[in-house]
């Protein structure tokens, strides 16, 4: 069944709301195996609302719409509807005793115009909203289907979760099934020119990537009779991706960078230090979002200053003097101090010139990540050094950040 959906508001269109709605609406409708054709964003405009009602069932058998179910001049989309449809509205008794308890029950004086919210589509099948006053409802009529939703999201989410999910099922035949896997280290393009024998001519499961902050996802999803078998066929689509790109991924259940990290250091019972310059505790930061990263990540340096890094993690005054604050030897020296002092398996350091200006001839972006090991790891040391070029201080620090990871 093909699906789209309609938010209303001007405010969406002014840029002033952002149309969560939509993305919430489509992601619960993806994973019931329905296929989402359209997302519209329309102004309170009754003659814009109602052509392009009409021009969506052109393509669409079900319209979704949320926002313009209020009880003011400018709330509209009830109405329309009802017209694009060729139905007329009733006023529902048992809408308007829940919408004057609303009211009654929080000692509130319910205005005359919200009388208006209790006027339903002839043939329409209410979903009593609990979470706030716009009664909604679905309404099927000649092969095509309107669904009505309050615009506030936790209303709508409330109806959608409560009355919306049942109501579809019976349009729904097929189970969704899907996984999403992370990598890094490959563009969005390079993937998918490595994936191309599988990507083409692929109907089901069906390959989606998508490029974000450094990293790429790969979504694969099957729709079929029973979630068995869009198992099946998600889980064998990702042995042939694997056979392609495996060296690229580091999650195949859709988690963050730094969760892989602080779940592998758990899985190895090791331990983690950090010492970082500009990125200013970024690191740490991201390291300790993860919940249970207490059992992982001992010592988070910030060593901002050449005296802080020489007096807290011991870095030899001469070596900074000689080889510059951003240099290989530097990084390696910040690492080893931060090992040594927390007594951690693995230390990471991070010293660069983030911007927006480098001195001693360096270039913006120029950064030597760190790293060095404990008894346990064999004492290892090292660095790698990376160079973004970026004149951007912000980028370049989630850059360092990332590739710290
Ligand atoms: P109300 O009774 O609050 O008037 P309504 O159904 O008429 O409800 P709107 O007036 O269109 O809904 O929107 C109310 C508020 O809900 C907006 O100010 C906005 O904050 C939020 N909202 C509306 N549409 C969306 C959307 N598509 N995505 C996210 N938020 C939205
Ligand atoms: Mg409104």
């Amino acid at each position: 069944m093909n699906v789209s959906i309609i938010a209303v508001g001007t405010e969406l269109l002014f840029g002033q709301t952002v149309n969560t709605n939509a993305t919430y609406i489509s992601n619960q409708l993806n994973l019931m195996g329905f296929n989402v054709m359209y997302h519209h964003v329309v102004g309170d405009n009754s003659g814009r609302l109602k052509a392009l009602i009409i021009s969506t069932f052109v393509e669409s058998d079900m319209i979704i719409l949320t926002g313009g179910l209020g009880p003011t001049q400018d709330d509209l989309t009830k109405e329309i509807v009802a017209e694009a449809m060729g139905v007329d509205l009733y006023f529902d008794e048992r809408c308007y005793r829940e919408v004057k308890s609303y009211f009654d029950d929080r000692n509130r004086i319910m205005a005359e115009n919200n009388r208006k919210q209790a006027y339903i589509p002839v043939g329409a099948e209410v979903f009593h909203n609990e979470a706030g006053t716009a009664p909604a409802f679905g309404i099927e009529k000649d092969g095509k289907c309107a669904i009505c939703l309050p615009g506030p999201p936790r209303e709508m989410k409330w109806l959608f979760e409560n009355c919306v999910v049942d109501y579809l099922k019976r349009f729904s035949s097929k189970q969704m099934y899907y996984r999403v896997i992370r990598t890094i280290g490959i563009g969005e393009s390079d993937l998918e020119t490595k994936l191309l024998p599988i990507i083409d001519n692929q109907k089901d499961p069906t390959i989606a990537t998508y490029a974000k902050e450094g990293e790429c996802t790969l979504r694969v999803a099957s729709q079929r009779e029973t979630m068995t078998e869009a198992q099946l066929a998600v889980e064998n689509m990702i042995r042939e991706i694997d056979k392609l790109i495996g060296k690229y991924i580091y999650s195949y259940n859709d988690e963050e960078l730094a969760e892989v990290v602080v779940r592998k250091l758990r899985e190895n019972k090791l331990s983690l230090s950090s010492a970082e310059s500009c990125t200013g505790g970024m690191f740490a930061s991201c390291i300790t979002d993860v919940p249970g990263a207490s059992n992982v990540f001992s010592h988070g340096f910030v060593t901002y200053s050449e005296t802080a890094k020489a007096g807290v993690l011991g870095v030899d005054s001469k070596i900074i003097e000689e080889c510059s604050v951003v240099s290989s030897e530097v990084a390696v020296l910040m690492a080893k101090g931060a090992q040594k002092s927390s007594n951690s398996d693995i230390a990471i350091s991070i010293t660069g010139y983030a911007g927006p200006e480098a001195d001693e001839g360096r270039e913006n972006g120029n950064a030597f990540i760190g790293y060095a090991c404990g008894n346990k790891l064999g004492n290892k040391s090292g660095f790698i050094e990376i160079n973004t070029k970026r004149n951007d201080r912000k980028w370049n620090r989630n850059f360092f950040k990332l590739r710290m990871l």
